[in-house]
């Protein structure tokens, strides 16, 4: 079982959509999927088509371990994947960690005890870098980092990747950055075909070869309660996550 956070503190940079695509991705390839669901707005939960308002165990509960993933995950057939969703009652689980021991390390302990039932975890992380993000972090193996090619990109990701240095150096010796993930990517705009250049110039093998285009049917799935993948298979964003899926999944087998 191979765990992976998406991370990036900025938010509406795609780290969600890439989730749940990535997740139907892989379980259209025959991979079995768990998504953990970190962020309180839920929307990972809803785009898998999991009813938020509905769930009686979330991973709040997993992280105060009152319940194990086996009872609180949920599944919409239709998706392919399992989720262990969130809802606006885990924003109260960051101050009540706190107080807790091994405050970080609740979400690899839950996960520990599914390790035989999955072949991949996709935490979806919160734009912040919270406790829960440090929850994600301190279970992972690596970390996906969606992003933008926009003129900021590069500035907010040393943030990121000094986060992930510390992570490293004082609390998951495993933890690496796996790639950068070039998303909502128009090749008509100039400036992103720079930055893109860039980003390939400074971290190399880091940028997955796969690039994610900006596509309206991506971003119409979500209000269907499907991830892209699943609503829309034969649109350009779904066969772009498809195809990042089989990449993953080499790139894993060469790790
Ligand atoms: P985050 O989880 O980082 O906040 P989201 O995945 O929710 O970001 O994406 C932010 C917005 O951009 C959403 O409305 C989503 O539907 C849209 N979006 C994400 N990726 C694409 C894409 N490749 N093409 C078009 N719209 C996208
Ligand atoms: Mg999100």
């Amino acid at each position: 079982m191979k765990i992976f956070c998406v991370a990036n503190q900025k938010g509406g940079v795609g780290k969600t959509t890439t989730t749940v695509n990535l997740a139907a991705g892989l379980a259209k390839v025959g991979q079995r999927v768990l998504v953990v669901d970190l962020d309180p707005q839920g929307n990972a939960t809803m785009g898998s088509g999991v009813d938020k308002r509905a769930l009686e165990l979330s991973v709040y509960d997993v992280l105060l371990e009152s319940s194990t993933i086996a009872e609180a995950r949920q599944r919409n057939e239709q998706v392919g994947y399992d989720v262990l969703g969130a809802n606006r009652e885990l924003a109260g689980a960051e101050v009540e960690l706190v107080e807790l021991e091994r405050r970080e390390r609740r979400l690899k302990a839950a996960l520990k005890a599914a390790e035989a039932e999955y072949d991949f975890v996709l935490i979806d992380c919160p734009p912040s870098l919270s406790m829960l993000t440090l929850n994600g972090l301190c279970s992972a193996h690596g970390v996906i980092v969606p992003m933008q090619c926009e003129y900021f990109a590069l500035e907010g990701l040393s943030d990121l990747v000094n986060t992930i240095k510390q992570v490293h150096a004082n609390l998951n010796p495993d933890l690496q950055i796996i790639g950068l993930l070039r998303v909502m990517f128009d090749p008509r705009i100039t400036l992103q075909n720079q930055v893109s250049e860039q980003l390939k110039a400074h971290f190399g093998e880091k940028v997955f070869d796969t690039v994610i285009p900006r596509n309206v049917r991506l971003a119409e799935a979500p209000s269907y309660g499907l991830p892209g993948v699943v609503f829309d298979p034969s649109s350009k964003g779904a066969q772009s996550f498809v195809e990042f899926a089989k990449e993953m999944v080499r790139r894993i087998a060469a790790m």
